[in-house]
């Protein structure tokens, strides 16, 4: 038989027993009696002990009569001893009933769906002294009826179920829990705990306006329709038992070896209850070394700590909580007293944030309001954020786009556009505010005082790069909304963000924000031309790899994806190879980047065989520390020892809130002129470039800039290689001279050292490229490769950029993509087909020509044999 228990009972609370009263058994109505046929014979009643939001009450037995319907005639309650109370708490609820509308079908007057005003009964009280307080029960004060239509909630009565805080599905999965049906729903992190009865009852708490005289009954009177009373308690409590409070934090110590477990679907946790209230969420305390908040970097990482917890709930100011079941590890939430006898358990309440504060950043020259990143937290570590953001940002992957970043899984950031308002505790708030590689990062401490009404924050453009014409750009970000992508990259400093559209098995995204011409930010879309989004593809074979078209006009590039899973749909056959997307955004004016470079790992040796790429991406998804990846470099170095020029680009493909825009990013030297989208595309293109998490740097050989080709007779020559670098960021160790993908120089630069130039003679004999690379870290990280330029390449008269085993391996890729679209890749219809295979096949030629002009006779395929049998091996 259905009972409710939603926590242990509130010790505030004497229940009243109405089975004196009670006429009906919960299972013996009929459809006529209920107004409804579909509960004919259903058991309507709750029966035993029932705990309901957090309020006992006792109920009828399965047998008999348990419930009172109340239709014809009043019934008189006697109780068994007179009882002093502030608040009778009754579970009612009455029969359907509805106005007639006129033939036109409108109701006049119209009183609602459900009858607002209309008294179903009066509830008398009985005094000791013979007087009598009688209240009416009318729909949608006191009581609604069986079934609740959206939007006619009552007015001074709640639903049976408690308001819960619900896991998200990926939560639930991720706990090794059943999904539950309703992925988006479940995004809201909130729901109702699902009634086990199949009508609806309301819970009203009725005020007693004598609570100083002792009452010995009740007398329910019927006046127009039925209802069903199903319990009664009594309470002394002076504020409605009914009415929670604000949303609390409070931080909770546990005992060593108390666990209060994961939340289940419901959000419960099996370790920590509250009676007249709900637990929002409980989550580890973040230790973020709050004495030294100022001397942390950006995005530093918080320490979790065992056994202390930010528990956030809502209550009635006399809820109780408790701990992992025991009775004596509960705690009043009212004062949040201490009584445990243990030492190591303990409740301490957080200062509420209650103070509405406008929080505005500016930028100290120009004095202009500018977007930024911005982290605000707590003495306790807890995260405030804006009105408009998200408390709980989303980690998973196309779940929400918000404008919210997750740092190392537990930093929460979000981003404004230079002003937000925020409601913050009193006490001391610690703010981190941040704007790309640039500008020094903030850390600051706040006191909130019932005056604070505004902070304004200060924050200074120190490297001059962006003066010098350098600008900063994301090539590869996915699933924000153009608008978002604007306000993130200006949060990040980035000036360009490539958005890029893409097809992900059946799922298609950002494809309608395609139209081939639109920059937005620019100065004709209406902003200021200081930061820009241009919406690209990414366009995607899961052998020959992907391959992004950033900034083309016209038509959109179709197929998105080919081939198959798991990048393309079952069934689509490779239709297109990366060269000749590459080659259809060229001649539509775009730039061609292979991204997250070099995999997947097949044909982009091809594209760059044929001339087709402008850049490789090194790529951080969400990692801050790893750095430029030194598989990605190796794999790129090959093409240049080969002469084939790429320039190196950064790009983050993020598709979620744990990766920020341009955590690596490309710094793209516009020459001359002013910055636009396609000034930005030709830099890119000429190779004035270089990829950084952080330290910035200028690069030339010979006063020519990265990029540049440089010619010597065939004596060769010695070069001078300058290089200056500056960070307020990621700190820099070493600088590196590499000469064909060979480290020629080093030089060290002290940890606390924000900028250091030097430069390096460089003797070069044979066709060679020079480039920079930069180390670094922070000093509880690993050192990473922090920063790598684009090459100048320098041609020794009368020899060749080449190294026989790179072309080999370049030569034995480009006969994998052959041997795929060969083999197993699903095969196109037969023009397709054909110019798929005379694609992958030039590449191959003009690679294996080259080879074999420079007189390498390699191990051939068995491919090659067929084509020249003339070969001996
Ligand atoms: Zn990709
Ligand atoms: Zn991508």
């Amino acid at each position: 038989m259905p009972t409710i228990v939603d926590s242990k009972p509130s010790p505030e609370f004497t229940p009243i027993t109405l089975t004196s009263v009670y006429n009906r058994n919960g299972a013996s109505f009929s459809g006529d009696e209920l107004a409804d046929e579909s509960l004919a014979g259903k058991e309507l009643s709750l029966t035993g002990e029932n705990v309901i939001r957090g309020i006992p009450f006792r109920l009828g037995g399965v047998e008999g009569n348990n419930l009172l319907f109340l239709r014809d005639s009043a019934v008189t309650l006697n109780f068994d001893a007179p009882i002093i109370c502030h608040y009778l708490v009754f579970i009612h609820t009455a029969v359907t009933k509805r106005d007639a509308p006129d033939e036109d079908g409108i109701t006049r007057p119209p009183r609602g769906r459900i009858i607002l005003g209309d008294k179903v009964a009066e509830y008398q009280i009985l005094y000791e002294d013979g007087n009598e307080q009688s209240v009416p029960i009318r729909r949608r004060f006191a009581i609604g009826e069986i079934r609740k239509d959206w939007g006619d909630e009552c007015f001074s009565a709640v639903p049976l179920t408690k308001p819960i805080a619900i896991p998200t599905v990926s939560e639930r999965m991720s706990a090794g829990e059943p999904p539950g049906p309703f992925f988006g729903n479940s995004q809201t992190r909130v729901g109702s705990e699902s009634s086990k009865v199949p009508v609806g009852y309301w819970v009203y708490a009725l005020e007693n306006q004598k609570p100083d005289q002792a009452i010995t009954g009740i007398r329910f009177v019927p006046t127009d329709g039925a209802l069903l009373i199903l319990g009664l308690t009594a309470t002394n409590l002076e504020e409605n038992p009914l009415r929670w409070g604000r949303r609390q934090k409070a931080l909770i110590t546990l005992p060593k070896g108390v666990n209060i477990g994961r939340p289940d679907a419901s959000g419960r946790y099996p370790g920590l209850g509250i009676d007249l209230g709900q637990i929002i969420s409980v989550t580890p305390r973040l230790d973020y070394d709050n004495a030294h908040w100022s001397d942390g970097y950006n995005n530093k990482a918080p320490v979790r700590v065992e056994n202390q917890f930010v528990v956030e709930y809502c209550a009635h100011p006399a809820a109780m909580f408790t701990i992992a079941s025991q009775d004596k590890l509960s705690f009043a939430v009212g004062d949040c007293r201490k009584i445990s006898d243990e030492e190591t358990s303990s409740l301490k309440p957080i200062n509420p944030a209650e103070q509405d504060v406008t929080i505005k950043v500016i930028e100290a020259k120009s004095g202009k309001k500018v977007a930024v990143k911005i982290h605000i937290h707590g003495e306790a570590g807890e995260y405030l954020p804006p009105a408009d953001r998200h408390r709980i940002p989303n980690p998973y992957w196309f779940e929400d786009y918000s404008a919210d970043y997750i740092a190392n899984g537990v930093h929460f950031c979000t981003y404004i556009d230079g002003e937000t308002r925020v409601k913050l505790p009193l006490g001391d708030v610690y703010i981190e505010v941040s704007k790309g590689f640039e500008i020094k990062p903030i850390r600051e401490v706040y006191n909130i005082t019932p005056e604070t009404t505004e902070i304004v924050i200060e924050i200074e453009h120190v490297l001059p790069w962006r003066e010098k014409g350098w600008v900063s750009a994301d090539t590869h970000v996915h699933f924000l909304s153009p608008q978002t992508a604007l306000l993130e990259g200006a949060g990040e400093g980035v000036n360009v963000v490539n958005l890029l559209a893409s097809q992900w098995g059946e799922l298609f995204t950002n494809v309608g924000d395609f139209d081939g011409k639109t920059n937005l930010g620019s100065k004709e879309a209406g902003g200021d031309g200081e930061y820009l989004v241009r919406v690209g593809t990414e366009n995607r074979q899961h052998v020959l790899g992907h391959i992004s078209l950033c900034g083309y006009s016209g038509r959109i590039i179709t197929p998105l994806t080919t081939g198959g899973p798991d990048e393309s749909a079952l069934g689509d056959a490779v239709e297109v190879t990366l060269s000749q997307w590459a080659k259809q955004c060229k001649e539509q004016g775009g730039v061609v980047v292979l991204p997250h470079f070099p995999n997947p790992r097949c044909e982009g040796a091809a594209a760059i065989v044929l001339n087709y790429i402008d850049a490789v991406e090194m790529t951080s998804w969400g990692n801050l520390y790893g750095g430029i990846d030194p598989y990605s470099l190796s794999d790129w170095y090959r093409y240049l020892n080969c002469g084939y020029f790429v320039a190196a680009v950064g790009g983050t493909d993020k598709m979620s809130a744990t990766t920020a825009v341009g955590t690596v990013r490309t710094y793209a030297l516009i020459e001359d002129g002013e910055f636009t989208y396609d000034a930005w595309k030709e830099a890119v293109r000429a190779g004035r470039t270089f990829a950084t998490y952080g330290p910035l740097m200028e690069f030339c050989v010979e006063g020519h800039p990265m990029g540049s080709r440089i010619e010597l007779p065939s004596t060769g020559g010695t070069l001078n290689a300058e290089w200056q670098l500056a960070t307020v960021t990621v700190p820099i160790s070493k600088v590196e001279l590499v000469v064909n993908g060979e480290t020629r120089e080093v030089v060290s630069v002290p940890p606390d050292q924000q900028e250091a130039q030097g430069s390096f003679s460089v003797r070069v004999d044979k066709s060679s490229w020079i480039a920079l690379r930069v180390r670094g870290g922070y000093a509880d990280k690993h050192e990473m490769i922090a920063a790598h330029s684009s090459p100048v390449m320098v041609k020794v008269d009368g020899t060749e950029f080449f190294a026989a085993a790179d072309a080999m391996t370049i030569l034995e890729q480009i006969e994998g993509a052959i041997a795929f679209i060969d083999t197993v890749a699903t095969k196109a219809e037969a023009k397709a087909y054909k110019a798929v295979k005379m694609t992958l096949t030039s590449a191959h030629r003009a690679l294996h020509n080259r080879m074999h002009n420079m007189g390498v006779f390699h191990n051939h395929s068995p491919m090659d044999e067929h084509e020249h049998p003339h070969h001996k091996h």
